[in-house]
């Protein structure tokens, strides 16, 4: 650390104080004695993008902050919601404690979360990020979300299986809904 007055390299700290994301330190040069601030931004281990064309970039919190905030605009959400949801993805992907994570892999987790926050938002992300090219595949990511909950998801469900399995009740759809839904079944 060189002093910013006479350019000496050697420096006491007086003072140091977190900041939240770094320290300040207030210096004091050891050859002219003038004061001085460092700021020392804690450094955090990047996480690379692996993207599907092979191409890496680093891990931009800004990026996916301003891509949640595109699909949730101006949808009722509770106040915070967005931050908790890009920090929530964050966390897991330093958690991970992988260096490099598959653009896909992130994409993936933010349109489960949004699904579970906001099926308009989880609309529009997932039609930007998927790429969506006409109505039909808006149409088909639509009815997926209108589709029953799978019974593993719901144990309650499955008891009552079990209740009405040993009643002769004529069939009904089960987990899975078939390739053509039976007439009225929606
Ligand atoms: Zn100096």
């Amino acid at each position: 650390m060189h002093c910013p007055h006479c350019g000496h390299d050697d420096s006491k700290v007086i003072d140091s104080r977190d900041s939240g994301d770094g320290i300040r330190r207030r210096r004091e040069c050891l050859k002219c004695e003038r004061r001085f601030t460092t700021y020392e931004r804690v450094q955090t281990r990047s996480l690379m993008v692996t993207k599907r064309d092979g191409r890496r970039e680093e891990f931009q919190r800004d990026k996916l902050w301003a891509s949640l905030t595109k699909a949730c605009a101006k949808r009722p959400l509770p106040t915070g919601s967005i931050e908790k949801l890009a920090q929530d993805v964050e966390t897991v992907l330093v958690e991970t404690g992988r260096a490099e994570v598959p653009a896909e892999t992130i994409g993936e987790m933010v349109m489960q979360k949004l699904k579970d926050l906001d099926r308009v938002a989880y609309i529009r992300y997932a039609s930007v990020y998927r790429d969506f090219k006409d109505i039909e595949t808006f149409k088909v990511a639509i009815d997926s979300l209108l589709e029953p909950p799978e019974p593993a998801s719901e144990p309650s469900t499955q008891l009552s299986f079990l209740e009405e399995a040993a009643l002769p009740v004529p069939r009904r759809r089960r987990g899975r809904p078939p390739k053509r839904p039976l007439a009225g079944s929606r």
